[in-house]
């Protein structure tokens, strides 16, 4: 919030950029790819509001339109169609770069982590901008250390169903890092932990979407497996705090950016029950291959060198996306791909 504000104008821009200076005083320009989806729309709301110009790249994949709306008439915002796995010109001076099919339904489809990253970062290094890649908690795999420290190096199966996702991730800090060290560009990677809230796709497998979705629609809760499998369940408006503090500070990270308070999906079940339907039923499925068992990050290097930690709960996070999701379930407006 006011922090992270006023540090955005200690920013230099484009240290060791070819783009002139001495433009702007006021506001940033800023690339979001993926800006059309869940996550990414909230960071453009942030954006937006504390002043920057922001230009959003996104193919529509899973990002919809809807999600950005409210910024159409503005003259500091820009909404391109277009697909990262080809590149593309402008001039930025920082580039938070989300693209990505990000969900288990999704990211088998292409190759966005590898050759969506590489030019993302052949685009910051021309114009000397400053990238931020959101990596996930996925590379830590199904990690044989708990809670997650960030210098655990993880525990992924290269040739399972996940690991397009979770080496896709891999190789897209990999590439931010060779960037770094190779061409000086300035980086930031930030390893998110399972996050939910407004503007999540609704029939995108993910656990939350799913529970709040069927609960809606007075469907039983499918929870895999025995349910005992846990998670840490992130808002997004901590999230969205988190990557702004992160592109902002002096560190490269990475840093691990999700909520400690674990869940199994059994308590995570019985949440949604008393938020939207005590008479929701539970209905035990098959669970998926190469599900994480336990999942929960250590944040104490966030907490320290980005003075940030979440503040949201889910008893008190879940409330606000039941209304959007009622909405986009029940409500008039239709839901557009874009
Ligand atoms: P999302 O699916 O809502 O957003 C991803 C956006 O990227 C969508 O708007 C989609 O249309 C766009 N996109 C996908 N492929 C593209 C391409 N090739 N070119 C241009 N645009 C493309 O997902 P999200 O939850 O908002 O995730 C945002 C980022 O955060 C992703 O990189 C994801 O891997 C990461 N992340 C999210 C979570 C989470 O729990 N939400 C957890 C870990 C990491
Ligand atoms: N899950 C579940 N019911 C569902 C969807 C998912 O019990 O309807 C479980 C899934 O097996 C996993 C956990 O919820 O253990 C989180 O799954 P999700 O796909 O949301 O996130 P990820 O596995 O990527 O952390």
């Amino acid at each position: 919030t006011t922090s992270s504000h006023s540090s955005h104008h200690d920013v230099h821009f484009n240290v060791g950029g070819k783009v002139p200076l001495g433009l702007k005083k006021k506001g940033l320009r800023i690339l979001v790819t993926g800006g059309a989806g869940f996550v990414g729309s909230h960071l453009v709301d942030r954006l937006i509001e504390r002043g920057d110009t922001v230009i959003v790249v996104d193919n529509f994949f899973t990002g919809r339109k809807d999600n950005l709306v409210q910024h159409f008439g503005s003259p500091r915002f820009e909404l391109i169609r277009h697909d990262v796995v080809e590149p593309i010109l402008l001039e930025v001076d920082q580039i938070y770069h989300l693209a990505c099919p990000a969900s288990p339904v999704h990211y088998k489809y292409n190759p966005t982590n590898v050759v969506g990253t590489m030019n993302m970062l052949g685009l910051a290094k021309r114009v000397g901008a400053r990238f931020l890649v959101t990596s996930t908690s996925e590379v830590y795999g199904d990690p044989l250390q708990h809670p997650q420290v960030e210098t655990y190096w993880g525990n992924v199966n290269p040739i399972g169903v996940r690991s397009c996702y979770d080496e896709g991730k891999r190789t897209a800090e990999t590439l931010t890092m060779d960037y770094h060290r190779g061409h000086g560009i300035e980086v930031r990677i930030a390893r998110i932990f399972n996050t939910y809230g407004p503007r999540m796709c609704i029939d995108d497998g993910r656990v939350v979407s799913n529970f709040v979705a069927q609960a809606l629609r007075k469907e039983p809760l499918t929870v895999y497996g025995d349910g005992k499998q846990t998670r840490s369940f992130q808002y997004v408006s901590d999230l969205v705090e988190g990557l702004i503090r992160l592109m902002e500070g002096d560190h490269v990270g990475p840093f691990n950016l999700g909520n400690p308070s674990e869940f199994t999906m059994l308590e995570l079940a019985q949440v949604v029950q008393e938020t939207i339907d005590p008479y929701a039923k539970i209905e035990f499925r098959p669970n998926t291959e190469d599900d994480p068992h336990k999942r929960k990050p250590d944040i104490t290097k966030a907490r320290e060198l980005l003075g940030w930690h979440p503040t949201v709960s889910l008893s008190n996070g879940l409330p606000l996306m039941v209304e959007d999701f009622r909405q986009r379930i029940f409500g008039d407006k239709k839901e557009s791909v874009g």
